[in-house]
């Protein structure tokens, strides 16, 4: 774990770090997810295209409020939109993470017809900001994925109203968005959701318990 972030560049080097982390876990395929994190209205988010297993600080680009890149090199990606999204609907997120993993891609698309992956009973529950308990039930919305995405923000701001204690939001077949109010909060609701997910859909596709 990560000490408190103390300033941006701080935490661009934990970003970074995780990254890595997950890249080296096979949660960031063939260049795929992105990263960000933010202090007042300065963002620091990856750049498109690049291998995550080998992220640095020079990966990460500048941008301010209305999305335009202030700093660094490299072209945005399409989903900064939805980073952008996510802070202004939760004023305590300073890290987002974003990864394409085998299991949050297959629970994402068993509840895709229902809306939300309900998590209930599992101990690990109590990996997530203000849950005490295992008996809580922790709800992760599933959005349908899309090209677009423009309409893709407005209905990632909509399941952000309509889901306003999820420690997550899931793209239909395609990711998981998890947020914290540090790197290593975000890092560690990552972790809890990935385990939980590979549980639940382990869970549902062997019929047990
Ligand atoms: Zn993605």
């Amino acid at each position: 774990m990560f000490p408190e972030d103390k300033n941006l560049e701080a935490a661009a080097e934990q970003l970074c770090a995780t990254a890595r982390w997950c890249a080296a876990r096979g949660w960031v395929p063939a260049t795929s997810g992105n990263f960000s994190v933010r202090d007042g209205e300065r963002m620091l988010v990856t750049a498109s295209g690049l291998d995550k297993g080998a992220l640095t600080r020079a990966g990460l680009l500048e941008i301010d409020a209305t999305g335009k890149v202030m700093a660094g090199e490299g072209t945005p990606s399409a989903e900064t939109a939805l980073h952008r999204v996510l802070y202004r609907k939760r004023p305590q997120a300073k890290a987002i993470l974003h990864v394409h993993t085998i299991w949050n891609t297959l629970v994402s698309g068993r509840f895709e017809a229902a809306g939300r992956v309900t998590l209930y009973g599992y101990e690990l529950e109590k990996a997530f900001a203000g849950v005490g308990s295992h008996e809580s039930s922790v709800q992760v919305p599933v959005l349908m994925n899309s090209q677009d995405y423009v309409w893709l923000a407005e209905e990632l701001e909509r399941k952000l109203d309509e889901y306003p204690d999820a420690p997550g939001v899931l793209l239909s077949r395609h990711g998981l968005y998890t947020w914290g109010d540090s790197v290593a909060e975000a890092r560690r609701h990552l972790e809890a959701l990935e385990f939980l997910f590979e549980v639940e859909e382990r869970r549902q596709a062997g019929g047990s318990f």
